[in-house]
């Protein structure tokens, strides 16, 4: 097995080791949105070592918003609670989605939110 290959399936098993934990945090909900279409682990820094705090448990719906230009702003309310977490995957991974859009709520919510005022500053 090729090298980056070998780190690559280390991380994913450290990913899944954290699998359980993560499902009984969520208490089994999309820590976003609370839907549970498709739960499943999405990496809030995927170049990291995985952890708790690293991790989200989210819907299908949440996760294509991960990846989304313009999110669906209808959605984003939905994701707006997610700022109040106190877990850096949920309230900061769902604070660089928001921060995509131009609804003017956005910008005023994460402003509010206790999140890294590192990572406030960036996407504000
Ligand atoms: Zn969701």
């Amino acid at each position: 097995m090729a090298k980056g290959e070998k780190n690559h399936q280390d991380h994913l098993a450290s990913v899944q080791l954290l699998g359980k934990q993560i499902s009984k945090r969520a208490g089994f909900r999309c820590e976003w949105c609370e839907g549970d279409d498709e739960l499943r682990l999405w990496e809030y820094q995927p170049d990291q070592e995985p952890s708790l705090e690293s991790l989200a448990l989210l819907c299908r719906p949440c996760r294509d918003m991960t990846g989304a230009k313009n999110p669906d702003p209808h959605r984003l309310r939905n994701i707006r609670n997610a700022l109040w977490s106190d877990v850096p995957a949920v309230a900061e991974g769902a604070a660089v989605v928001l921060s995509r859009s131009k609804e003017p709520w956005v910008r005023e919510a994460i402003e509010e939110s206790f999140i890294d005022e590192g990572v406030k500053r960036k996407l504000l």
